[in-house]
């Protein structure tokens, strides 16, 4: 192969869902049978053709290969498993003849069909992003079906462009994979890494022949330490693989690209392999300090990739440090480029569309688009040395001093109660104590409770799309949320729930409900980022310190209770999760950020009790969300976050019922942590996994009340009593009943009222059986 140097400037991958979120409608719109797949095809070319014609005019290069082809209709693990075919036998009779998949196939294997589920969905690395976990076995064949991938490039290419096509690598494709159901024991995905590799040769051989000159492959799990695998083998695996793509005679030069972390001891695996350009993310990793002279070498042949424009964050952040970055990358080898660290899918279009954002804050921020334009500048600055950008520079340094002195980032009475604080805060009294007290609760054996949303029905989000139009008045809205407070109420109580809460009519989501009524929070228009599939969400910006003008949840919880007798939860969303679902501020610790939003959160628990609600719930469905990807970041991650709850909790009095929630059952990797929040009862999913989280419950002694989820609210199904009642059997099983709460895996919003309350209805009457054998 002719070895085509490597743009000075690039991304690793772009936004793909669309300014105004196009490509979400218009698969939904296909999804529902309103426009064909021809239609969707052409609506996501013309995304495609407006993407690198925006690019171009940020300053990448039409003909170089620096527009990465990143466009994904779902997910790109899923896109790389239909590109070597390696899908599970289930959805063979969906896929054509040689083994490929037209959309509507593709799409059933994103979403399922009838009793044939779909792939599984899980965390992308350390962000908020979600993709389909592919299965493989030992029987799974690979082909390669690359059309899709070659028609992206020469669609580009006909367009004038020269551009990147962009794969996940067969590392990382098969380390995020699990092995397939009936796979023998002991069986690993990374097994079969020599069948797969001869199919991405193949790509890279059909890539040459369409005249790519350069290919990406994404091995992010290179970085991740929280893979399943023996580090040996994802060395040996790396050594496989690039030693056999690199060996190809007719390819695309390889641009392996590693975000999310430091390479470590893959970097010298990688380096002694022919690939040509290695990506290094520079924001969350460290480069290598000592080299031993063989990697040394063999790096200072290859292009080094500096991603030091942070894609995982909306921050402008801070240009001559990241020109300084790329100095220092540019010691291991005299090739270097300019990058992002990760793909800009984690982080909205464009700041310019956010007109109704305070002009201040606008200059502090960049998205997508402000970061592309940042690598160009660092780009020009490589070229032509740090003198041609350097008013670039110093507007950004600019902007940065101006964030560090404005209003509102630092509150010196925030600052104080902080600085404050003495480990008494962080801790409440002994859990007999308040159990003892939260006797007077006189709560039944096996006490039934949700985890707090109700449905949200379409008369609930008119009235918020009425509030925020002024076609509704703040007191027409308050009685509309009120009467649907009412109705949940008297449901359940119809239903016979011991414990109720007020439904959440009257919050859009559980985070930006909270930052909409804090200081220190902005809220955007067009923020948009992908979390899965067609799923958006709309992350708030924490920007400032944080504190709590006023009640924020005390009204809405207070009218609930005067309505019944039964004891109604106070409901708020955890500092951790707050955090984790939003953009935060980077210039401090995020354990002190965490502290401001717990203190926020403390103040509004003392008024729900001084309203007199007697039992609280602070969700925490991101506490693992966040967990570093290197072990040895973990504990001190583990100590903020847990810290910061049981500061959020640590006032409440003693005959005040703290509950918590949290969205997972892989209850064994956090136990530690579950333990120290040091709730009174501490609810997790369990239902989807038929209770399997009862062993892990025993074996690790918790202590405190517990509730495994007996109903998946992730289905429309509606359990039976009976299927309760057995689950319910298995947890009294195991845990002593006088622990044991009987609730949902989930909040109720996104189920219909029907399939809710018939399900409610089972739970009670599995209850009162299972209560009846005790
Ligand atoms: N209280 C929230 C609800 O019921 C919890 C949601 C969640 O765990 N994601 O909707
Ligand atoms: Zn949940």
């Amino acid at each position: 192969m002719t070895a085509h140097s490597f743009p000075t400037g690039t991304i690793l991958g772009y936004p793909r869902i669309g300014r105004r979120r196009e490509l979400k409608r218009a698969v939904e719109a296909f999804w529902a049978g309103t426009i064909d797949a021809l239609e969707l095809e052409q609506r996501a070319a013309q995304l495609r053709a407006a993407n690198r014609e925006r690019l171009a005019s940020l300053g990448l290069g039409r003909t170089d290969s620096s527009i990465p082809e990143s466009f994904s209709y779902y997910d790109q693990v899923l896109d790389a498993a239909v590109a070597v075919g390696a899908l599970p036998a289930r959805f063979t009779r969906f896929l054509d003849a040689d083994g490929g998949a037209d959309l509507e196939a593709y799409f059933t294997i994103a979403r399922g069909v009838g009793d044939d589920a779909p792939l599984e969905m899980t965390k992308w690395f350390d962000s908020n992003y979600h993709y389909l976990v592919p299965e493989i076995g030992p029987e799974t064949s690979f082909s390669l079906h690359a059309e899709r991938i070659l028609a992206e490039f020469t669609e580009a290419k006909a367009a004038g462009f020269l551009t990147r096509p962009v794969i996940v690598g067969p590392v990382t494709f098969l380390l995020l994979s699990k092995a397939a159901d009936g796979a023998p024991e002991g069986f690993r995905p990374l097994d079969r890494l020599a069948d797969l590799v001869p199919v991405y040769a193949a790509l890279l051989e059909r890539l040459a022949e369409a005249g790519a000159q350069w290919v990406q492959l994404d091995e992010p799990a290179l970085v991740s330490e929280s893979i399943d695998e023996p580090r040996d083998r994802v060395l040996d695996g790396v050594a496989v693989a690039y030693d056999a793509l690199g060996a190809v005679a007719s390819r695309p030069a390889i641009f392996v690209a590693a975000p999310y972390g430091s390479l470590d001891d893959a970097l010298p695996a990688l380096a002694a392999t022919p690939v040509e350009a290695i990506g290094l993310d520079v924001v969350r990793g460290v480069l290598p300090e000592l080299l031993d002279p063989a990697t040394a070498e063999s790096l200072a042949a290859k292009t080094l990739v500096a991603g030091v424009v942070d894609g995982h964050n909306i921050w402008r952040g801070d240009l001559a440090t990241a020109f300084d970055r790329v100095e220092a990358v540019r010691a291991l080898s005299g090739a270097v480029a300019v990058s992002t660290s990760t793909s800009l899918l984690h982080v909205p279009h464009d700041v310019d569309d956010e007109t109704a954002l305070d002009a201040r804050l606008v200059s502090w921020l960049a998205f997508a688009d402000q970061k592309v334009a940042q690598v160009a500048v660092l780009a020009r600055g490589l070229a032509e040395g740090r003198d041609a950008i350097v008013a670039q520079l110093d507007e950004a340094s600019a902007a940065l001093a101006d964030r560090t002195g404005a209003p509102g980032v630092r509150v010196p009475a925030v600052r104080e109660r902080l600085a404050a604080l003495s480990e008494r805060d962080f801790s409440r009294a002994d859990y007999d104590e308040r159990v003892a007290a939260q006797a007077a609760l006189a709560l039944p054996e096996l006490p039934t409770t949700t985890i707090g949303s109700f449905p949200q029905t379409g008369d609930i989000r008119r009235a918020r799309a009425h509030l925020s139009s002024g076609a509704l008045s703040d007191d027409e809205y308050r009685d509309l949320m009120r009467a649907e407070i009412e109705r949940v109420i008297r449901l359940q109580e119809e239903i016979g729930l011991d414990v109720l809460v007020h439904g959440e009519p009257e919050r859009n989501d559980m985070v930006q409900y909270f930052a909409e009524l804090l200081d220190g929070f902005a809220v955007t228009q067009h923020g948009w980022v992908q979390s899965y599939g067609s799923r958006c969400a709309r992350p708030s910006i924490l920007w400032g310190d944080v504190s709590r003008p006023a009640p924020m949840t005390v009204d809405w919880s207070t009218y609930a209770q005067s309505l019944t007798e039964k004891p109604v939860k106070g409901m708020l969303t955890g500092p951790v999760t707050i955090l984790a679902w939003s953009f935060v501020r980077d210039d401090q610790p995020l354990g002190d950020t965490a502290n401001q939003v717990a203190l926020a959160l403390r103040d509004e628990i003392t008024d729900l009790e001084a309203a007199g609600i007697t039992v609280i719930q602070v969700d925490e469905p991101a506490l693992r969300e966040l967990l570093p990807l290197k072990l040895a970041d973990q504990p001190a991650y583990l100590d903020w976050s847990v810290g910061s709850f049981r500061l959020a909790t640590g006032g409440a009095a003693v005959a005040t019922q703290v509950h918590t929630h949290l969205c997972y059952s892989e209850f064994g990797v956090v136990i530690d942590a579950i333990r120290k929040l040091d709730a009174d009862v501490t609810s997790i999913e369990a239902a989807r996994s038929r209770m399997e989280v009862v062993d892990d419950i025993s074996a690790s002694g918790f202590d405190h009340g517990i509730g495994p989820g007996v109903y998946d609210i992730h289905s429309p199904r509606v359990p039976s009593a009976a299927e309760v009642q057995a689950l319910l059997e298995r947890a009294v099983a195991d845990i002593p009943a006088s622990r044991l709460w009987v609730n949902p895996d989930c909040g109720l919003k996104t189920r219909g009222y029907d399939e809710t309350v018939a399900s409610l209805e089972h739970i009670i009457e599995a209850t009162r059986a299972v209560r009846a054998e005790l």
